[in-house]
């Protein structure tokens, strides 16, 4: 005769059978039995008690972006579970697995429109890839298990919602199992001939290459190095996929768009084919980026072929895969004027970048902080990066290689992912260096969290770039308003480090140039010696230099020599040159004239 266990208590079995270390949440009437559960179960299975269920959320999200674990959080039944919403959401839309456990009142005692209780499965219809209410106790581990299973094999979050009292319920110990071990990933597609004919002819025929490669190109860094080599194709990235190259790579020219790199915007607008492989680059103006050029594509999702724009050649297939084929394929292109030209460009813009980074003097610039990361930083540090102006400066200054880690929320773009992706990066890896860089608008939506790192024993570095305002959204305003910016600043300053200290972490206030080297050395022996340390950098609130091509002022066929002074002498960009010239110095025309 079968032994019998709570639902609760097999329902755990199965989380821990899919390789789960840490359930986040904060405990409440309708996850009580969860609880008592995870207290029974006296398992590895780590509870980790945040202080806000969003921090949950946003640390189960972000560590599947570290490890390829999926994480777990806990919301109960109404504004626990409405909480976990924005983690739920930018799991969704980077496509991330996750489970939601959100609690509800006893199943007798639903629909009666008692206290805290919502019609919850409507509300997470939208943001699940599945998303049901266990109807009876047995059912508990079956549905646990069913929405591991949906989440991993359709990337996104499953909500659950479970009826307090079933989780107490006795069931008998052979009805249910976990499927974990049956787990199988799709095999990459076979790569078709013909389509990786049609590009390579593209490919070979093209005067102006560009690689442009997407997440989808993630851990094949050195593949694609190699095809820019054969090909002589410089290499653009997304503003998701930038510790996959080695930020030495010369041919490596950052990202496009606002965030990203001056030479990554200009050679993609005069280039005449790009080589578009595992990208969804997300903004409405990406046909407008890629118009006019002959555009090759590669995905493993059917789904995406043709979505931005229509194609010249279309492979489905896994992005390494193809791109070490057509590597093969290539006949090797030599020298061009092109890629000559985009190289001194992009030398150009990296000492443009390196400048402000290593300013002596002046006021205290987040250039200069990125600087000290990047010289005191462990070499395979893990950056949890924050939404914002932080972002933006992250993908040009912070110098990486693979061996990091660098993740933010790039397409839901929520702010206040830095902090529990900080606590994520060193659940999942505890012997690595984590930083949170997150500039102050950010920070203040999930600051109450350091504790949890202290709490839990988690060496970090909290680096709050303070600029006293919503800077990236400032930046919007001077663009779109007509009117002074409006609602962007904050009115009172507020002591970053004593927010820290409060909570048991170490806070150092950098306010100068000089003062930086010393409280990073310190920052980084407190870090060494197992302590959170919560770095208030007081920054200018001027603007990162704009670098889409309608922002570059530059160019003297197209803008006044004032119009030109005022922008060097904003971006403090003397030395920075206009692409066309590269291109002219090298025999070549430039394409831009507007
Ligand atoms: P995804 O959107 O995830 O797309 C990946 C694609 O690759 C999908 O189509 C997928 O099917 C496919 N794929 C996955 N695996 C494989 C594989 N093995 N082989 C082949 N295909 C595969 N980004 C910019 O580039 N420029 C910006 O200016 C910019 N601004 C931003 C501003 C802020 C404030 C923030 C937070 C982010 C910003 N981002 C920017 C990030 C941006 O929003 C997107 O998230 C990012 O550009 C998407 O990157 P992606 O296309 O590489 O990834």
């Amino acid at each position: 005769m079968s032994g019998k266990i709570t639902a609760g208590r097999a329902a755990l079995k199965v989380i821990e059978d899919w390789g789960v270390k840490q359930i986040y949440g904060i405990p409440a009437g309708s996850l009580n039995s969860v609880m008592d559960n995870m207290y029974k179960e006296q398992s590895d299975l780590e509870f980790i008690q945040v202080r806000h269920e969003e921090v949950g959320a946003l640390a189960a999200s972000m560590q599947y972006k570290y490890s390829g674990n999926i994480g777990v959080a806990l919301g109960s039944g109404g504004p626990g579970a409405t909480h976990l919403m924005n983690g739920l959401y930018d799991a969704r839309e980077d496509g991330v697995p996750l489970l939601a456990i959100i609690g509800t009142r006893p199943l007798k005692e639903v629909n009666i429109d008692g206290f805290q209780e919502l019609n919850q499965n409507p509300i997470y219809s939208d943001v699940s890839v599945y998303n049901v209410r266990v109807a009876y106790a047995e059912q508990l581990p079956k549905i646990i298990d069913r929405a591991i299973r949906e989440a991993i094999a359709k990337g996104g979050p499953a909500t659950i919602e479970v009826p307090v009292d079933f989780g107490w319920t006795e069931i008998d110990e052979d009805s249910w199992y976990s499927s974990a071990s049956s787990y199988r990933e799709f095999e990459n597609p076979p790569l078709n001939k013909e389509d990786i004919s049609k590009a390579v002819e593209l490919l070979q025929e093209a005067e102006r290459p560009v690689i442009y490669a997407g997440i989808g190109t993630r851990g094949h860094g050195a593949d694609i190095l190699d095809l820019s080599n054969k090909l002589k194709a410089p290499i653009v990235t997304t503003g998701k996929n930038y510790d996959t190259f080695d930020f030495d790579s010369i041919s490596f020219m950052g990202s496009a768009g606002r965030v990203g790199w001056k030479p990554g915007n200009e050679i993609i607008e005069e280039a005449d084919t790009i080589l578009f492989a595992g990208s969804d680059y997300p903004f409405l103006e990406s046909g407008g980026i890629f118009d006019g050029k002959k555009f090759i594509q590669i995905d493993i999702n059917a789904g995406q072929l043709g979505k931005r724009r229509a194609v010249d050649a279309a492979i489905l297939g896994d992005a390494g895969s193809v791109i070490r084929e057509l590597t093969e394929k290539i006949e090797e292109v030599p020298e061009s004027a092109w890629y000559r030209a985009s190289i001194e460009n992009n030398k150009n813009w990296r000492e443009y970048m390196t400048n402000i980074e290593t300013k002596e003097a002046g006021d205290l610039q987040a250039y200069q902080i990125f600087n000290a990361i990047n010289q005191y930083a462990d070499e395979d540090a893990i950056y949890s990066v924050d939404v914002g102006n932080v972002t933006q400066h992250s993908v040009r200054h912070l110098h990486l290689t693979p061996k990091n880690l660098w993740r933010t929320s790039p397409k839901f773009a929520t702010m206040g992912n830095g902090l529990p992706g900080a606590i994520a990066a060193k659940l999942e890896f505890p012997d690595r260096q984590a930083w949170n860089l997150s500039g102050d608008g950010g920070f203040s939506m999930v600051m109450q969290d350091v504790v949890t790192m202290v709490q839990y024993k988690l060496p970090s570095i909290h680096v709050v770039f303070s600029n006293r305002m919503y800077g990236f959204i400032k930046r919007e305003q001077e663009e779109t308003n007509k009117n002074p910016f409006f609602g962007v600043d904050f009115g009172v300053p507020v002591d970053y480090a004593k927010i820290g200290e409060a909570q048991g972490a170490v806070g150092y206030t950098i306010t100068s140039i000089e003062d930086v080297k010393d409280v990073f050395e310190k920052a980084i022996e407190d870090e060494k010696d197992g302590k959170v340390v919560v770095i208030d950098a007081k920054i200018t609130n001027e603007q990162p230099i704009p670098v889409e091509n309608k922002d570059l002022i530059l160019d003297p066929e197209i803008y006044t020599e004032e119009e030109i002074q005022e922008y060097k002498d904003r971006f403090e960009a003397w030395n920075l040159k206009p692409f066309r010239e590269f291109l002219e110095a090298e025999g070549l025309s430039s394409t831009k004239n507007n």
